[in-house]
């Protein structure tokens, strides 16, 4: 169906930014370096400083970048790695390909982390935590730290969907041993293609990294540990330093979204709420309701797209069921009833006058 409300658009439509992306693009046809170019070296600058951290390693994708600075970090076999239960299944995913064992812990309403579940689910083979700043909001970083600090962990965070998010003015990627961002299409800071970042304060780490996403070799020729080949193209970095200095604009446009739905939405249905410490970049929105799929539903009929973003608990999926240790009661409660609405930059005053309406209208209705 042609939906009059789109969930994302990911075309480029505004001629500024386009003419700034194809000049981008010149400059590499021109210079010609496609791997390597000059262009990732200056974004990694640019993102190391705007998260307040001392090194950023560019690598191929988000879930590349998290499992990269888990392995830099030493983690592997016989390990433990205690994450959340709601994710997109690739921070799961990239503690397993290390070899180590993920530890599902539960959520707490605003869909993060629940600390004291974290600390719960700590036993002698524990290694990590890896919070995820879910739909772009920082976790309770004081708390996680404080728990890593006390039982001598390592803390890496999953910030794939919370680039420019910041706790008490800190920057997402900045409270952890190292960070991971996703620069995917879908991401509010986006490439055009996959593409993902690391950041730490860790010149060790920082090191391992740059080794480990070349085949774990030094000098081109000496591998020293096994790697995948994990760089960043030169276009993806070129197209990601115009996007950089776009991303202001495109936050506010976010969280001004953000704010239209909380005042009118607050009382229809569940509502993110962000304290005044929190400042979210709402890479999704997600509203919580009862009768959530009859909700779906109606604004499928409205022309309004949806997405239940993640529909299964990442310790119920077939790959880690059966096995998977940690507690998810209230993950998988919460997954039945959240319900992610369109918050992208481009919908237009009409386009949300729209969808609060339709929320509105469906709220009334018979129960
Ligand atoms: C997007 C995402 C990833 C993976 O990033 P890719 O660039 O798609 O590989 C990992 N973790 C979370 C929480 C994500 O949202």
């Amino acid at each position: 169906m042609k939906y009059q409300v789109p969930f994302l658009d990911l075309r480029v439509t505004d001629e500024a930014e386009r003419r700034e992306l194809l000049e981008a693009f010149e400059g590499v046809l021109r210079h010609g370096r496609l791997v390597m170019g000059p262009e990732v070296e200056q974004l990694e600058t640019e993102v190391a400083r705007y998260c307040g951290r001392r090194f950023a390693v560019s690598v191929g994708s988000g879930s590349s970048a998290l499992y990269l600075a888990l392995r830099a970090l030493g983690i592997g076999a016989g390990d433990e790695v205690i994450t959340t239960s709601l994710s997109w299944i690739a921070t799961a995913n990239a503690i397993a390909l290390t070899g180590a064992t993920p530890v599902f812990a539960d959520i707490d309403d605003d869909l993060n982390i629940d600390p004291s579940s974290v600390r719960r689910l700590i036993g002698r083979r524990t290694r990590a935590i890896v919070p995820v700043h879910y739909t772009g909001k920082v976790c309770r970083m004081d708390a996680l730290a404080a728990i890593a600090g006390d039982a001598g962990l390592l803390l890496v965070e999953d910030a794939a969907q919370a680039f420019g998010a910041t706790l008490r003015g800190r920057a997402a990627g900045s409270f952890g041993d190292a960070a991971s961002f996703s620069m995917n299409p879908m991401k509010v800071f986006a490439a055009l293609g996959e593409a993902g970042v690391v950041v730490t304060d860790r010149e060790d780490v920082r090191d391992r990294l740059v080794r480990l996403r070349y085949n774990g070799t030094v000098n081109r020729e000496t591998c020293l540990e096994p790697g995948p080949n994990g760089r960043m193209d030169t276009v993806q970095a070129a197209l990601l330093l115009r996007r950089l200095s776009r991303l202001p604009a495109v936050l506010s446009r976010r969280r001004e979204i953000a704010g239209v739905y909380a005042h009118h939405l607050a009382g229809v249905v569940g509502v993110p709420v962000e304290s005044p410490e929190q400042r979210d970049v709402y890479y999704t929105y997600q509203i919580q309701c009862d009768r959530r799929d009859a909700l779906k539903a109606f604004l499928e009929g409205e022309g309004i797209e949806t997405k239940i973003q993640h529909p299964i608990a990442m310790p119920d999926q077939p790959a880690y069921a059966g096995e998977a240790r940690g507690e998810f009661s209230n993950a998988r409660r919460l997954i039945a009833r959240i319900l992610c609405i369109p918050v992208h930059e481009k919908l237009t005053d009409e386009d949300l006058d729209h969808v609060v309406d339709s929320i509105v209208r469906f709220g009334a209705g018979p129960g």
